[in-house]
């Protein structure tokens, strides 16, 4: 952890008094007008914008972050409580379509500074190096313009600043954490009980939460509301983990700023900032570069937006890539009963997880793997996976006064990349007129193989630790690509730095870019590629 604090000061710069955010520093925070040519406008505060921020801040850019949801103050906006926790959703309008469509909304994005992450579970997995080259292995995929060994040290750069704590990982590329691993709660014991038996390796971690004291950021306290947004400041989010230094190093993140358009001088194909809403009018931020990390969904939307006479079927358009490639993991979540109170609640979420079936088995007649991990509902999603399956009135209430005998595990299956799984505009509008994203998603073979092959091996592993019934929905999770890295611009949008191959001067630095997704939760990644971009921008890599 040595230096960790000299490259990022974040965890320090907030309070210790009990409150969780320094109020001085987003008041005195830097101001740029809409007339100033920043150096770099970055439209979205999330994963991957947030981390961009800080380290241009630190190299002594002029930046500024906009991002279209509030500033959070984890004091007054975020309870520990699931139905009030709502407002942390992206839930503007999208249109979904295809023969396996996905529903949007609580369980893949969020909005607000700090993105996704705010409400995000707190698995911090890195990807494994076959993650980037699955087309050359096994004929599905593509192949990254990068591989794993590109992304290593700022793999252990990001794992430091959040700080991940976890058992040694023995999967990929072996590798340690900064922190000891938690203990672990019921729906843990259950998990490693069974793969015990069954002699499936799993291992505590790894998951972005504090273990301990990390600056000013506290202990968890083992109270279950991840998904809530983290009240104590305990699970990393970048409203803590990289917003305060970007702040205290210059930069300026706009909240309630509402990004509709990338503007391109039609002379010379170069970005020129952004166009914006915020309190109800229009505004244009003038800026040398341009990065876009709307997330999966809204990165694509904005660059179809941004069409204009230079290009008129959508930013970065011309080779029909954009929107394209988009990803969901399948998710399928195993629930197993128990005599025995688990109390699942009674814990983070992401506790225990294992890689056993990550990589291909020559074996089997799929290709790729999938992911086991805790995910612990709390009671309205428990409610939600028991409806799932067709369990209503008398048998739900059953089912509720029960919660607290169920132990739940949970499934990430490698879908497929697939050219016709993308997001195009819809013919609704939002209400700042703007078309929404409709986003198109079908299953192929190896997608609905390896969601049976995950449900079976759950299914086992609770059966070994002892329950007596188990029950298992279908469901995704985890949206990456929509603009990814490719080798050349007819294969994708962006080059190996997240440089767009249509406009020298606009990057794209989110989850959008990835090519795969291997069966690892993205966020970690996301964030590594970021800063990876960020070194390349201030010639430091
Ligand atoms: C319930 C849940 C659980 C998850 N659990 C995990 C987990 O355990 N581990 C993990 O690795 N990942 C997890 N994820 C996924 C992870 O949070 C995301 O993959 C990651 O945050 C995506 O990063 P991003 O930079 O692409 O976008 P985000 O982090 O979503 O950031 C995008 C930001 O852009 C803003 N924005 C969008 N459009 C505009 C616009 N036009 N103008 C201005 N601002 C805009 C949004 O408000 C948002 O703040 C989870 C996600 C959810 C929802
Ligand atoms: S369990 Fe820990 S990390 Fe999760 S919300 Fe509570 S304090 Fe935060």
């Amino acid at each position: 952890m040595a230096g960790v604090r000299d490259r990022n000061e974040s965890a320090w710069l907030l309070p210790n008094d009990g409150s969780r955010t320094n109020h001085g520093l987003r008041r005195d925070m830097r101001r740029f007008a809409d007339t100033d040519e920043i150096d770099m406008v970055i439209v979205g505060c999330g994963a991957g914008g947030s981390v961009l921020a800080q380290r241009l801040a630190r190299a002594g850019w002029r930046v500024a972050a906009l991002d279209a949801g509030p500033f959070w103050d984890p004091d007054t906006d975020w309870v520990s409580d699931e139905a009030g926790s709502h407002h942390l959703y992206w839930t503007e309008p999208r249109v979904i379509a295809g023969s396996d469509p996905v529903p949007m909304g609580s369980n893949n994005s969020g909005r607000g500074v700090g993105g996704s992450m705010v409400h995000y579970a707190g698995y911090t997995p890195r990807f494994h190096p076959s993650d980037f080259t699955t087309y050359s292995a096994d004929g599905v995929g593509a192949d990254w313009p990068l591989d794993y060994a590109d992304l290593r040290p700022y793999y252990a750069a990001i794992e430091q600043e959040l700080p991940v704590a976890g058992e040694h990982w023995p999967w990929g590329d072996p590798h340690g954490y900064p922190y000891r691993p938690h203990p672990v709660g019921g729906n843990g014991e259950v998990f490693l009980r069974g793969a015990r038996k069954r002699g499936i390796t799993a291992k505590v971690g790894p998951v972005a939460i504090v273990n301990g004291r990390f600056g000013n950021r506290p202990h968890c306290i083992y109270r279950g509301f991840c998904l809530q947004g983290c009240k104590v400041n305990a699970k990393a989010s970048p409203l803590v983990t990289h917003v305060p230094d970007a702040l205290a190093r210059g930069a300026e993140i706009r909240a309630d700023a509402m990004v509709t358009q990338v503007a391109i001088d039609r002379h010379t194909g170069l970005a020129l900032g952004v166009h914006y809403m915020r309190d109800g009018r229009e505004r244009f931020q003038r800026a040398r570069m341009v990065a876009v990390a709307g997330y999966s969904i809204e990165t694509p939307r904005l660059l179809l937006n941004s069409a204009s006479s230079r290009f008129p079927d959508g930013l970065c358009n011309d080779f029909d890539q954009v929107g394209r490639y988009l990803m969901v993991q399948g998710a399928p979540q195993t629930a197993g009963r128990f005599d025995a109170e688990v109390r699942m609640y009674k814990a983070p979420p992401p506790e225990v997880s294992s890689e056993e079936f990550y990589e291909t088995d020559p074996a089997k007649d799929y290709k790729r793997g999938f992911a086991i991990q805790t995910v612990s509902p709390l009671p309205i999603t428990w409610a939600e996976h028991v409806a799932a399956q067709g369990h209503w009135g008398g048998a739900l209430r059953e089912y509720m006064s029960d919660y607290v005998h169920w132990s739940c595990l949970g499934a990430l299956c490698e879908f497929l990349a697939l050219p016709e799984n993308r997001v195009t505009l819809a013919e609704e509008k939002d209400s700042h007129g703007l078309p929404v994203a409709r986003f198109a998603y079908s299953q192929c073979d190896n997608d609905q193989a390896l969601v049976e092959a995950a449900q079976a091996v759950m299914e086992d592993i609770l059966h070994a630790a002892g329950a007596d019934e188990v029950i298992t929905i279908k469901r995704y999770a985890h949206l990456v690509g929509g603009a990814r890295m490719a080798a050349d611009e007819q294969h994708g949008v962006v080059d190996r730095d997240c440089r767009s191959f249509a406009v020298p001067n606009l990057y794209i630095t989110d989850g959008s870019v990835l090519p795969t997704q291997g069966s690892a939760n993205p966020a970690l990644t996301i964030m590594a590629v970021a800063a990876r971009a960020a070194d390349h921008l201030t010639g430091t890599d």
